[in-house]
């Protein structure tokens, strides 16, 4: 938009820019000062960065429509998928967002206090992964980094049904992971703090209806693993932003993405283009990107088309 010519404001609830790919991507893969560079670059262009602005609380959606010609919603997929057994309560589980967050913050310098007083750090600990998606590997990975005193990661299908892609879990494999393969957690053992998982062994059943293979537990398939922090890394869910915006007739899939028109990007409501994440569902950067240039140029033949119509009203 801003090689368009236009004036262009961010408007972001994290404190520094750059989403997942500052905060979610560990370093090892993406170096954040490639992140920073580009951010200081967009600044120079003139673009204006808002941060620490949650869309919804600080300001609805609609006010922000009366501000500008046109908006975009890229705001990702957040909302981390919970598992539901005995123990989840107890200290030291966490979701793999607060794990990488944490993490990549005190990698880029700043203070960490659960990182700093051991909670969200893995050194010398013994750690549990559950997931066996590329979010999943990153934390192994991350945890691997920090010194973890093992690093185990559970997932209920085999090697060869992992949705991770095969090359992460090879690396992961290399830096002295333990896949536990057709496992299940069944509880988190302990009296405050998670001392133990007790898992299900699983075997692979009949297909469900997207064809994979059905995990299935084995009859006293029960065993326990040693952990003192456990990562939940079982895939992220949109949040509902019609509540969250304060703007219950934004049009939602079925799986709560935001429904666009795929020639337009446009949402169901005039002037407010949705793309990335929040359309797709939890992709990749590449596809975050096109559709952001995508939506750049649908939003300027908008605001385009709108100021011709204005002229002719006015000259009428
Ligand atoms: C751990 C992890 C590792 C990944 N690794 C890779 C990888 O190696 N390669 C790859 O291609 N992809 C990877 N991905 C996926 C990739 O990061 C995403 O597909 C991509 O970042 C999506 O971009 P986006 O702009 O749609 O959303 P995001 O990058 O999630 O950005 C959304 C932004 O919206 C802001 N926001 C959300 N809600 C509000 C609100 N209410 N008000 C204001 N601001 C709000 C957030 O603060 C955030 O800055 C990874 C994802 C994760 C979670």
């Amino acid at each position: 938009m801003r090689k368009f010519g236009y004036k262009v404001t961010i408007y972001d609830r994290y404190d520094r820019p750059g989403g997942l790919l500052i905060y979610g991507i560990p370093n090892f893969k993406l170096e954040k000062f490639v992140v920073e560079r580009r951010t200081e670059l967009l600044k120079a262009s003139g673009i204006k960065f808002v941060q620490n602005f949650e869309v919804g609380k600080d300001k609805t959606l609609e006010e922000l429509k009366s501000e500008h010609n046109a908006i975009l919603i890229a705001t990702g997929v957040y909302k981390a998928r919970e598992i539901d057994i005995p123990g989840s309560k107890l200290e030291n589980i966490f979701p793999a967002m607060d794990f990488l967050t944490a993490s990549n913050k005190k990698g880029l310098g700043d203070k960490v206090e659960l990182f700093d007083n051991g909670t969200l750090n893995a050194k010398g600990k013994d750690v549990v992964v559950i997931g066996g998606g590329d979010t999943a590997m990153d934390c192994v990975r991350t945890a691997v980094r920090q010194k973890a005193k093992s690093v185990k990661c559970l997932y209920r299908r085999d090697k060869a049904n992992m949705p991770g892609s095969a090359r992460e879990v090879g690396n992961a494999e290399e830096e002295g992971v333990d896949f536990v393969w057709l496992t299940s957690p069944k509880s988190f053992i302990g009296e405050k703090e998670v001392k133990e998982v007790e898992v299900s062994k699983m075997r692979l059943g009949e297909p469900d209806a997207s064809g994979r293979r059905r995990p299935v537990p084995v009859t006293d398939g029960e065993f326990k693993i040693k952990a003192d922090l456990v990562i939940k890394s079982l895939g992220f869910d949109p949040e509902d932003i019609p509540k969250l915006f304060n703007s219950k007739d934004l049009a939602i899939s079925k799986w709560g993405t935001i429904k666009i028109d795929l020639k337009t990007m446009q949402t169901n409501i005039d002037g407010v283009f949705a793309a990335g994440d929040i359309v797709r569902g939890a992709s990749l950067v590449v596809w975050a990107i096109r559709d952001g240039r995508d939506a750049a140029e649908q939003m300027d033949k908008y605001i385009s088309a709108k100021r011709e119509k204005d002229k002719k009203e006015f000259a009428a």
